[in-house]
């Protein structure tokens, strides 16, 4: 263990703190209420190499780990950004890992040295309206014709970023059963309008990044597109979920701090019945609670990211050979810090709002922003509920209830 700030760790920090300078909250206020995407700030994150921080070296990238990642989202959600800004960049930093770790060489070649520049938009395609959480019941269709290229057909839901993107990461069935992960596969698709209906969602927040829903009529791919081994689709997308829920836990704990920020200098400012409210312990004691949640949550997040980073590491020097203990240790820290980030920065934003009393629920101070950006981690990537699931079953060895 080794708990000293690791200068690398420090430069990247005050390295995005720098950009994420440029752009205030008057900013991420102005791209939510116009449904705008960040576009300015993308690319001054991209010109700083912070996008392509985690893609290999051999690609352009930084060659950086999830350690890393999670860093520049934090800073960047922290600035005031919070998921209009850490969205924005999210799935580029982390989404191609299964192309990393099982795309073929083309594939590779292809697409990661652009996205490492930052030039290549990326959206990651699982959820469908009928399937829900439970992704065996997903019933979008790849099928192979006889020119051994595939066909893909299908209906999948809440795919951020898809108006931007240019490619998404998408898990189709081409076998097996419904009910099952076997005959899950994953494809590097186009997402050609000519065969991609996509329409944005109506959402409570986070309204820079739109998520969609994406009809898919006889999208044509070629075989070249597959990510890793037909059928093993769901296996290799653990490696960009397990990495997904850390980053999103970084992010979450950059809202709290932002939320926190602002309240406690709106309880050291705000005079009532003749002295500043944060006197008040029923004002204090709550904020205290919250920036020790955010602290323990934060903490939790590094340990899931070291352990990640160490196994990827591991398993490189073992030839990718996979380590059954080693992924199910993963999924528990990833699941664990996402579950208690989601949680503290939902409570820290919600302190935040209520410190500010009616002005909380003014667009003008920003903190019911934040209230609405910090919720969807409750909901999203994947439900409390379900984490609590999966640490029951998983961690406590407790029955399946599904
Ligand atoms: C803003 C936003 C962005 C998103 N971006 C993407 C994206 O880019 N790509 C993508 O593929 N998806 C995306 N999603 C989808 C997201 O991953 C799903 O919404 C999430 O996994 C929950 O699935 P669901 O909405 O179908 O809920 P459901 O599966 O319908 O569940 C509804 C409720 O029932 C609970 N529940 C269900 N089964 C159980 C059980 N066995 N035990 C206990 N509780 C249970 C759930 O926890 C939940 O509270 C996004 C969602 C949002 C809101």
């Amino acid at each position: 263990m080794d708990f000293a700030i690791n200068p690398n760790h420090q430069l990247i920090v005050e390295g995005v703190d720098l950009v994420c300078s440029g752009f205030d909250d008057t900013y991420w206020s102005q791209c939510d209420q116009n449904h705008t995407f960040p576009w300015d700030f993308y690319r001054a994150m991209a010109e700083g190499g912070w996008v392509g921080i985690c893609i290999p070296e051999q690609y352009g990238g930084g060659g950086q780990g999830i350690t890393e990642g999670a860093l520049v989202l934090n800073r960047v959600a922290a600035s005031g950004a919070a998921m209009n800004g850490s969205t924005a960049l999210h799935l580029t930093l982390f989404g191609l890992n299964p192309v990393v770790r099982f795309g073929n060489e083309r594939l590779k070649e292809a697409f990661l040295p652009r996205a490492a520049k930052g030039d290549l938009h990326v959206a990651f395609g699982v959820t469908e309206p009928d399937a829900g959480t439970d992704t065996s019941r997903i019933s979008t269709r790849g099928t192979k014709t006889s020119t051994g290229d595939w066909v893909i057909s299908g209906r999948k839901i809440w795919t951020s970023k898809a108006l931007e993107s240019e490619v998404c990461l998408l898990l189709v069935r081409t076998g097996g059963h419904p009910g099952s992960f076997d005959g899950l596969t994953l494809f590097l698709v186009d997402l050609d309008k000519r065969y991609c209906d996509i329409a944005p969602i109506s959402k409570a927040g986070r309204n820079a990044v739109a998520s969609c829903e994406v009809f898919y009529d006889e999208l044509p791919v070629e075989a070249w597109r597959m990510v890793g081994e037909q059928g093993q689709g769901f296996r290799h997308i653990l490696h960009g979920l397990n990495p997904e829920r850390i980053l999103l836990a970084a992010m979450a704990c950059g809202i709290g701090e932002a939320a926190l920020r602002r309240a406690v200098a709106y309880a050291k400012e705000r005079e009532v019945f003749g002295r500043p409210i944060g006197a008040n312990q029923a004002i204090s004691h709550p904020l205290a609670k919250a920036h020790m949640e955010l602290e323990a949550a934060w903490t939790m997040a590094m340990r899931a990211a070291w352990t990640y980073d160490q196994q990827t590491n591991d398993q490189q020097n073992l030839g990718n050979k996979r380590t059954t203990k080693g992924d199910d240790s993963i999924g528990q820290l990833a699941n664990t810090a996402k579950y208690l980030a989601a949680e503290a920065s939902y409570f820290a934003a919600d302190q935040a709002m209520q410190t500010h009393g009616g002005l909380g629920y003014a667009v003008e101070y920003h903190v019911e922003r934040y209230w609405r950006e910090a919720r969807i981690q409750r909901l999203a990537p994947i439900s409390q509920e379900m984490t609590l699931n999966y640490i029951a079953t998983k961690g406590l060895g407790l029955p399946r209830s599904y």
